[in-house]
């Protein structure tokens, strides 16, 4: 495995792969990784010849009072991990050589990004969509890897990918969680030992409405949220809900009348526990 910070080298690397005819894959992260991404990295293996683990915490999809400076980190542990996972290349470039000063050009999807998590989150899906399309255009990559775990930046870098005529194909790997249900996530260092029981209260919550939905029993989605909420609130005393929304999973419109609503759809939520942000989703195949 090799890891490389320099974007020139690495593309020119690359470029020489995808001549030889190597299938390339290319997992974006932003490192201090656990099984969720390990899962991403061994479909990514088992799909490929050559398998790229970019590890980059990306400062413009942070906001102004985020935790881009205490977001966890540890380089040696990565890459014990990604080596162990089979990677081939771990890209790790700097923050100064991503962004050059004097950049000017973003991308922003529009509408979608505004949506869900981009209401709280308000520039997150461009810092999002514009890393991601860097990276695409430095690897160029066969197929790209994503986790369901973000379920919004799925929609909004698919529709990227397909308004920019971006040949790139895209994997979805389903979320990996823990044994009580909570998903894994970097973020999760930042939770406690008790915490960390309740946090799987989300899950139950989200598994409460999948059922609901299935069988029919409740058709009204402010119910199912005003339950959903019950249950998180119940099992969690000290967690803050911050949104429960449920949507179709292509343009994230809101969805009211479950019965009337054909396709795919999308539950997702997020949960503060003390100052930690938690998002998870679940989808039902309607
Ligand atoms: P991150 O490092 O959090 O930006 O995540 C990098 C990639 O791993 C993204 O595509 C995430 O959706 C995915 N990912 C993160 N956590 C999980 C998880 N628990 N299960 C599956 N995929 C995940």
């Amino acid at each position: 495995m090799k890891l490389i910070s320099d974007i020139d080298s690495f593309q020119m690397m690359m470029d020489q792969h995808r001549r030889s005819g190597k299938k390339i894959s290319f997992i974006p992260t932003m490192g201090y990784l656990h099984q969720g991404h390990v899962s991403l990295f061994l479909k990514a293996k088992e799909k490929s010849d050559i398998t790229i683990a970019s590890i980059f915490v990306n400062p413009s999809q942070f906001g102004k009072n985020e935790d881009l400076s205490s977001y966890p980190r540890d380089i040696s542990r990565d890459y014990f991990i990604c080596e162990r996972s089979g990677i081939d290349y771990i890209f790790y470039p700097s923050a100064g050589d991503m962004y050059k000063p004097g950049e000017r050009t973003s991308v922003t999807v529009n509408e979608l990004s505004d949506k869900l998590e981009g209401e709280y989150r308000p520039g997150h899906f461009s810092g999002v969509a514009t890393i991601v399309l860097k990276l695409l255009n430095i690897i160029n990559p066969d197929i790209l890897f994503l986790g369901q775990k973000d379920a919004q930046q799925v929609v909004i870098i698919k529709k990227m990918m397909e308004d920019l005529n971006i040949k790139t194909k895209m994997e979805i790997v389903p979320t990996y969680r823990e044994k009580n249900g909570l998903a894994m996530s970097s973020r999760n260092t930042y939770l406690t030992e008790k915490e960390k029981n309740e946090a799987g209260v989300i899950y139950k919550a989200l598994q409460y409405a999948k059922d609901r939905i299935v069988s029919k029993e409740i058709t009204v989605a402010d119910e199912i949220k005003k339950q959903m909420t019950d249950i998180i609130t119940s099992g969690a005393p000290d967690s803050k809900v911050q949104y429960v929304s449920i949507t179709d999973n292509k343009n994230l419109d809101m969805i009211e009348d479950l019965s009337k609503y054909k396709g795919e759809i999308l539950i997702s939520l997020a949960v503060y526990f003390g100052r930690t942000r938690l998002i998870d989703n679940i989808i039902i195949r309607n």
